[in-house]
């Protein structure tokens, strides 16, 4: 197909502004386009040469593009600038300097659709050093044959500047037409593209295999699955309403979601949005090598930062430090991460998304053998809002932002690209933070892990209750012990160690030691929530919970001028949580949402 033809649609194309004429434009260009090359000129009308999540882009920038023109056109740098000071975009540019240039083109080759995706092709695959020379030779070289029209195009795609108004939904649109009879099989052409996130793979199964190619659609092991989204409600009894009955409940992982690829020994990650983050997560590439019992899966995890010495999760923010190119290894070693699977939508040639979750569910715990690092996501089955609201709270408390409320039945399929009700999110709906610090008991202590082995990994806190005169937990704190810290504590707590539980000490947690309550820490945290667990202020702001302090750091001061009666009272925490609800403000919309 020669390019020029593509280029007149294109000058068509930019000159209307109606949805429906574009489409029916469209629908010719896709009728006239030979089928082994329909997926090249969809994306060459989208400005890109692949689809999104293969990551690869053209990358020149204007100045280098001008460069370009300069060399085919032979015009000089003064006048190139000037055109470009007065209009602006580099196709334009391209196109009028191309019309003065002083090579005879009479005879010149016509262009083919192939031959310009080859050379952007080349553009793109071009890296390291010398590789911008390299872009600018190849690009010349293609202005070089190219006529003014074509030229202004080619500068506009390279430039990342295609902009005919045409989206994925538009083409979507049109291939139903051209290729399904009508409008009334767009949802199957939606659903292959939701299954690929590629928008040119999906014409080119239709223009090879018909409707028939495209109901039939597969799921390609490494072309991402358009994720399935959230609604959201703020109470338990309302999204069991909505949801008929009974759900499963998970703990909402405050991390990045991940959706894996994996086909025997390779591993791609894709983010929500589907980029391919694989290099920034070598660790999560090995996890899955070792834990993902299957030759070939998708699966989707939420990816959590954790204490490397407690284990703890800790909030999103962590996992910026994976951002960063450099020194990705040390990153590693100081912000390890757990990956907690939730969701399996392709195992060993099975396409599971549309089996109902408790399918999807048993399928993605027969594949998944658990270790330290890799979990699937903590779930509870149930009817009842108490026993939700209960979950909520723990999730709260082990650094989560609350649950996800997952529809069960034959209903309750995977819908790719869909925000719907079968997934809903209960999130609280304000966040404040903890001011003051706070100076607790030490009453039990947690074996440590890794670094920490042979010393203790986190130690459990209490308030003092003065008018039952006991000790009450209120949080289990593993940060902001330096390794001196470490050393010492378990020579200062040995003479206090007991065989169980303290009498005159209130907790739902279990410690592996316990202590007579002696030591006092001061302690600083994020907030104060409540908790089904710890047992400060029990029952005092609602039935059947305590109060709990979340994201606990030790401020590095032992109080030994401080007796276990002078720590921090279960009345101040109280007093605390209610000054804190005062100072709420709202979360504005999306606010603090990890999407
Ligand atoms: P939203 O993105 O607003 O639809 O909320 C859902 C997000 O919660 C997903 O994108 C995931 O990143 C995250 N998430 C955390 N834990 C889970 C889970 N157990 N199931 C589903 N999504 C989860």
């Amino acid at each position: 197909m020669l390019f020029s033809k593509l280029v007149g649609f294109y000058e068509r194309i930019e000159a209307i502004t109606g949805r429906i004429e574009m489409t029916n434009l469209l629908v010719q260009l896709l009728k006239e386009t030979p089928p082994e090359i329909i997926d090249k000129v969809v994306y060459l009308t989208l400005g890109e040469i692949y689809p999104p999540f293969i990551g690869l882009e053209l990358g020149v920038a204007d100045r280098l593009a001008l460069r370009a023109v300069k060399l085919a056109s032979g015009m000089s740098e003064r006048e190139i600038d000037r055109a470009y000071k007065e209009l602006g975009d580099v196709g334009l540019v391209g196109e009028r300097m191309l019309a003065k240039r002083s090579q005879a083109t009479l005879f010149m080759e016509q262009l083919t659709v192939e031959d310009v995706y080859s050379a952007l092709e080349k553009i793109a695959k071009a890296s390291g050093e010398g590789s911008m020379e390299t872009k600018v030779q190849i690009l010349s070289g293609l202005l070089a044959s190219a006529q003014p029209k074509e030229a202004k195009y080619i500068l506009r795609i390279v430039t990342g500047k295609m902009r005919l108004g045409i989206a994925d939904m538009t083409i979507l649109d049109a291939l139903a037409i051209v290729f399904g009879g009508g409008k009334e099989a767009r949802d199957l052409f939606e659903r292959a593209y939701n299954l690929s996130s590629d928008i040119g793979y999906v014409a080119k199964v239709a223009a090879q295999e018909g409707l028939e190619g495209i109901k039939k659609f597969k799921i390609t092991v490494g072309k991402p699955i358009r994720p399935m989204l959230a609604e959201r409600l703020s109470s338990a009894e309302e999204i069991l309403q909505k949801i008929g009955g009974k759900c499963i409940a998970e703990y909402k992982y405050d991390g990045e979601r991940m959706q894996i690829h994996k086909r025997g020994d390779e591993v791609l990650i894709f983010s929500r949005r589907l980029e391919n983050i694989t290099s920034q997560y070598p660790d999560v590439v090995e996890l899955v090598k070792q834990h993902v019992k299957a030759g070939e899966a998708i699966l989707e995890c939420e990816c959590v930062a954790v204490d490397p010495e407690t284990g703890d999760m800790l909030p999103f923010q962590e996992l910026m430090h994976r951002k960063r190119k450099h020194d990705i290894h040390k990153a590693i070693e100081q912000y390890p991460v757990n990956v907690y699977f939730f969701e399996a939508l392709y195992v060993d040639g099975k396409d599971l998304t549309l089996e109902p979750l408790e399918i999807r569910r048993k399928t993605l715990e027969s594949i998944i053998e658990e270790g330290e690092r890799v979990k699937l996501s903590k779930a509870i089955i149930t009817e009842d809002p108490n026993e939700i609201e209960k979950f909520f709270h723990e999730a709260i408390e082990e650094g989560c932002e609350g649950l996800v409320v997952k529809a069960l039945g034959k209903e309750a399929i995977y819908r790719a690209g869909a925000r719907g009700w079968l997934w809903i999110k209960l999130k609280r709906s304000y966040k404040s933070e903890m001011m003051d610090t706070v100076d607790l008991v030490v009453v039990g202590a947690f074996h440590g892990r890794g670094k920490r082995s042979g010393t203790y990994g986190a130690l459990l806190m209490a308030a003092y209750d003065k008018r039952k005169d006991v000790f009450q937990s209120v949080c289990k704190v593993g940060s902001g012990f330096t390794d001196e810290d470490l050393q010492k504590l378990p020579e200062l707590l040995e003479p206090y160690k007991i065989p169980h539980r303290h009498a005159r000490v209130e907790t739902g947690m279990e410690a592996d030691i316990w202590f007579e309550p002696k030591i006092v820490l001061e302690i600083i945290g994020d907030e104060i929530t409540i908790s089904p667990i710890h047992r400060a202020a029990w029952s005092m702001i609602k039935e059947g919970y305590g109060l709990a302090i979340r994201f606990p750091r030790f401020t590095g001061r032992y109080r030994f001028d401080k007796a276990p009666e002078d720590a921090t009272t279960t009345d101040e925490i109280l007093e605390m949580y209610r000054r804190q609800l005062k100072k709420l403000t709202p979360t504005p919309p999306g606010g603090q949402e990890v999407t």
